[in-house]
């Protein structure tokens, strides 16, 4: 998709900083980070979201990553996984990615 963003930064035509790539996935840093690690995983491929008909290969590719990033990042103690679904979900960016957070305590609230 020509005009989507992360079509873009997963293409390296928009800088980004990149924390795991293979052949399906890469993983970058959040712009905006929400936690002292927030690093998003997604597809090179374009889908909408999580149940945009992502293949089964290009789901596991995903998690992973998710694997990668926390080795990487150190988040021994766990982190957190979260997919945005839709706009009424708060997502805003319809390419499909996971948060990954961490870095501090969580909490039990989801957000
Ligand atoms: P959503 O709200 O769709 O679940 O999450 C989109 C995320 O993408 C937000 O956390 C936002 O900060 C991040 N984001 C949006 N544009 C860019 C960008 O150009 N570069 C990076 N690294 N992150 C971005
Ligand atoms: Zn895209």
């Amino acid at each position: 998709m020509s005009d989507c963003i992360f079509c873009k930064i997963a293409a390296h035509e928009i800088p980004s900083s990149v924390v795991y790539e293979d052949d399906l996935v890469i993983a970058f840093d959040d712009l905006n980070p929400q936690a002292p690690v927030h690093t998003l995983v997604i597809p090179k491929a374009h889908y909408d979201n999580i149940v945009d008909g992502v293949p089964a290969g290009t789901l596991a590719a995903m998690v992973h990553a998710v694997g990668e990033v926390a080795r990487a990042k150190g988040l021994d103690d766990g982190f957190r996984v979260i997919a945005n679904t839709g706009a009424g979900a708060g997502q805003t960016v319809m390419h499909v990615h996971m948060h990954v957070l961490g870095g501090k305590e969580l909490g039990e609230n989801l957000v």
